[in-house]
């Protein structure tokens, strides 16, 4: 550190990001990036004229996107806020929501952004343990301390709340913000969307960096009752208006609106998580129950960072978690149904 840094910089961790080796020598299943391509109607958008364009700034309303996300949702443009990557979306919730005074609640094992920004705003959080299953058990989360982030699906585990336990959660925490992180609910049957007109207190946090196959682009949004909606934008105007970059404000317009592709896609994704599920269990994994674009396995006897590191000395990025509870599972990202064959040929070669 150096010697100008504030305490709080001082004394955090920072939040570490999956591995991006720059080069295409690795099969890719450590940071749940889509298999495919996006959409042409995406990349028709990236045109010459289009970057020859970027000499200006970007419409900081983000007209275009909005109108497409609350028309995909049958929402109105006041109840979506767009952000530079569902990261951006969460960090403003944080600053927008979070009081001193409060306690932020989430899980212990989750998504690994939330303690980080906790710590970088200089709040309190409470990390409630999962159960015994993995599982979340709602009724944890009734204490109306502060807000409450919920990944639903959950990450690491892949593993689903129903609406009706949301609801419970919703109902408990009358006067705190709950946000319900749906990066990864493309992938599963519940989302919390259908909520957002009876709850003023629920913020849907969602990302084109998954399903849409946009992860480079940056785009993430939120979605909830306009007041809170009206919040964000101004944190964000506090902030970084210009917050989405003139391309991705179209991309992202454009995958949401192709929904035969989107529909086709994920549908595939499903079927091929289905199919390495099986395949997992067949060389003797237990393979937690995904609503997700990954998997979640160990099997009993190995090391989860030695076969780490044997896959990738074989070419295939996982991810790894080094906490306690989970440090014999792997996380592994739904490919293509040739790159999930190559990491059961793998996994075959290298498993006692
Ligand atoms: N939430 C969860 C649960 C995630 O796993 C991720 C991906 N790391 C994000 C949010 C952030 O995704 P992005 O910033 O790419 O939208």
């Amino acid at each position: 550190m150096s010697v100008f840094s504030t305490d709080i910089l001082k004394n955090m961790d920072a939040y570490v990001p999956g591995e991006q080796p720059q080069d295409k020598s690795y099969i890719k299943l450590n940071t749940n990036e889509f298999p495919f391509e996006p959409s042409d109607k995406v990349k028709a958008v990236v045109t010459s004229e289009k970057a020859a364009d970027l000499r200006l700034y970007s419409d900081p309303t983000c007209a275009v996107l909005k109108k497409a996300i609350a028309e995909n949702y049958g929402l109105k443009a006041e109840n979506v806020f767009c952000g530079n990557g569902s990261d951006e979306v969460l960090a403003l919730s944080f600053l927008s929501f979070c009081k001193k005074e409060d306690t932020v609640v989430f899980p212990d094992i989750s998504y690994g952004f939330y303690p980080v920004f906790a710590s970088f705003f200089g709040l309190d959080y409470k990390e409630i343990p999962l159960k015994e299953d993995f599982s979340i058990d709602e009724n944890d989360y009734l204490s109306d301390c502060g807000t409450v982030y919920i990944a639903n699906p959950n990450a690491p585990t892949g593993l689903t709340l129903s609406t009706e336990q949301i609801e419970k959660i919703l109902i408990n925490n009358k006067n705190h913000i709950v946000v319900i992180d749906e990066a990864y609910c493309d992938f599963s049957d519940c989302t919390a969307i259908g909520l957002i007109k009876k709850y003023n207190n629920l913020l849907v946090v969602r990302t084109f960096s998954k399903s849409y196959a946009l992860a480079g682009a940056r785009i993430g949004f939120a979605l909830g009752d306009s007041e809170i909606i009206a919040d964000l934008e101004k944190a964000k105007y506090s902030f970084n208006p210009y917050n989405l970059n003139r391309l991705s404000i179209e991309i992202g317009a454009a995958a949401i609106s192709d929904r035969e592709y989107f529909e086709k896609t994920v549908a595939i994704i499903k079927e091929n998580r289905q199919a390495l599920t099986d395949g997992l269990i067949k060389l003797g994994f237990t393979v937690l129950p995904s609503g997700s674009n990954f998997v979640f396995a160990k099997k009993d006897g190995e090391d989860g960072e030695q076969l780490y590191l044997k896959l990738k000395e074989n070419g295939i990025l996982v991810r790894h978690f080094s906490k306690e509870r989970i440090k014999d599972y792997l996380r592994i990202t739904v490919g293509t149904k040739e790159q999930n064959d190559a990491l059961l040929n793998a996994l075959g070669r290298i498993v006692k």
